[in-house]
């Protein structure tokens, strides 16, 4: 072998070994880290090293360093923010897009990442309920995913009110009207941000932060360009808009309407859940994120486009060095990056290990785990109120007050059994369980339960 074979050989082996270690160590360990980011860095040593390290030897500092400061987020016990894990098939199709080294932006680059961004995208569609011939993107995760469907909504709207962006650019432009529900996720607005558009229109909404439709008819009154976008899942109560209500009337009015469903147009693909994204279908962009709810690894945005054509305007360019195929929609013509990992093979991996009953079945049980905290947490954490209607993953409680929900909040992040995060809905310190986790099962809820009544108990 030569030398090179053998340094990745060794620095595999390491990983894997070490890889391994941590995942069978994620049901016993506590879930926050043990040590502090400073800890880390004074673990790995800050300063560059003059000359070569082995790298077998590299990989092994870095996971002897790294692990006390990890989080257990792929742990069934973390509920926090809003966080999928990694199935099996998932993780290790990335390992191989990362051994690959692929460049997916071109089919003459990659045909085996075209390939699969092409089958991912058409399975994708089938399971979300979502239009089969929508033009769909891979992109790092709902925030870009966000970005490139109201991309090609900007520009639409615009070419509709006679302005061409692409050539004349946002100065002078009509005033786009952008409106949001009242508790949309942020990071539309930075999306909105990146598009020139400025600040959205907040449009009210009801006590499960899903925009009234009475509201946004009142607010597309104005008239185009306007873009509408709705929400497929509050972080706080996992509300879904109503679709088949607002859809209809905004695209009456001249909108574009997209629809931001980072852990919620799952919704889509199972039966029992599947009414929450009713009328969605009938958007025109959508945005999601498939490592929270569909278990991939991180870097796993995915943007759909009713009319591929105005994604493509939206995203793509001309080179002469990029060898293009005239009839194809290349995967760098749907995506703000040109290079990038072939995103799509995890996102294959994980739909092809689960199956459409998997799938299906996956979406259920993070809902049954989340009904099952809210109906434990009523019947067994003493002082506790769940605040929101618990409709799919997300459950959302209080401990009286503020400063007691926070103390308790405190007390069961030190504790570590369970990881939850704290936020603010509807002008009260809440906190939140997000149940996201393919692998969190029973047990896993039975002790969620236990450490908020430690919690609870034990401040009070
Ligand atoms: C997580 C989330 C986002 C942002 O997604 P990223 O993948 O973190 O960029 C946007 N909208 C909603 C509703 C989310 O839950």
């Amino acid at each position: 072998m030569s030398a090179a074979r053998d340094d990745f050989a060794a620095a595999l082996e390491v990983a894997s070994t070490r890889a391994r270690a941590w995942l069978d160590g994620l049901d016993e360990r506590i879930v926050r880290a043990e040590v502090s980011a400073d800890d880390v860095r004074a673990a790995l040593g800050t300063s560059l090293p003059d000359g070569p390290s082995d790298p077998a030897d590299v990989v092994r500092l870095l996971a002897d360093a790294a692990e006390p400061g990890l989080v257990a987020t792929p742990s069934g016990r973390f509920f926090g923010f809003v966080i999928g894990g990694t199935l099996p098939a998932a993780l290790a199709a990335d390992w191989l897009v990362s051994a690959w080294d692929q460049n997916a932006a071109l089919r003459a680059a990659s045909p085996a990442g075209t390939a699969v961004d092409d089958i991912a995208a058409a399975w994708l569609l089938d399971l979300l309920g979502l239009p089969p011939g929508a033009g769909v993107g891979f992109v790092t995760g709902a925030t870009m995913a966000n970005f490139a469907g109201l991309a090609a909504a900007r520009d639409f709207v615009l070419a509709r009110a006679g302005w061409d962006v692409g050539e004349h650019g946002l100065a002078g432009a009509p005033r786009v009207r952008v409106l949001v529900g009242r508790e949309r996720h942020e990071s539309v607005d930075s999306a909105l941000r990146y598009l020139g558009l400025g600040a959205p229109e907040a449009v009210a909404v009801d006590d499960q932060g899903r925009m009234l439709a009475d509201a946004c008819a009142e607010a597309l009154r104005d008239g185009p360009p306007t873009i509408v976008c709705l929400q497929a899942g509050n972080i706080h109560s996992g509300g879904f808009d109503p679709f088949a209500e607002i859809i209809p009337a905004a695209h009456a009015a001249g909108a574009w309407v997209h629809v931001d469903g980072a852990f919620g147009l799952w919704a889509g693909a199972s039966p029992r859940t599947r009414a929450l994204v009713g009328g969605a279908e009938t958007a025109d962009s959508w945005a999601t994120d498939a490592h929270k709810t569909l278990n991939v690894p991180y870097d796993s945005g995915i943007v759909a486009v009713r009319d591929p054509a105005a994604l493509r305007s939206a995203m793509s360019y001309h080179a002469d060095y990029l060898v293009t195929d005239a009839t194809y929609l290349e995967p760098y013509e749907r995506v703000p990056e040109l290079s990038r990992r072939a995103r799509s093979v995890p996102v294959w991996a994980a739909l092809r290990s689960l199956g459409r009953s998997g799938l299906a079945e996956l979406v259920d049980r993070l809902c049954r785990h989340a009904t099952a905290f809210a109906d434990g947490i009523r019947r067994d954490v003493p002082g506790a109120e769940v605040l929101n209607d618990v409709v799919f993953t997300q459950v959302c409680l209080v401990f009286g007050d503020d400063a007691r929900t926070r103390e308790v909040g405190r007390r069961l992040m030190a504790d570590g059994t369970v990881w939850m995060t704290g936020s603010r809905w509807r002008g009260r310190e809440v906190l939140r369980i997000s149940v996201s986790n393919w692998s969190t099962d029973d047990a896993d809820v039975a002790r969620g339960i236990d450490a908020l009544t430690r919690a609870a108990v034990v401040s009070g």
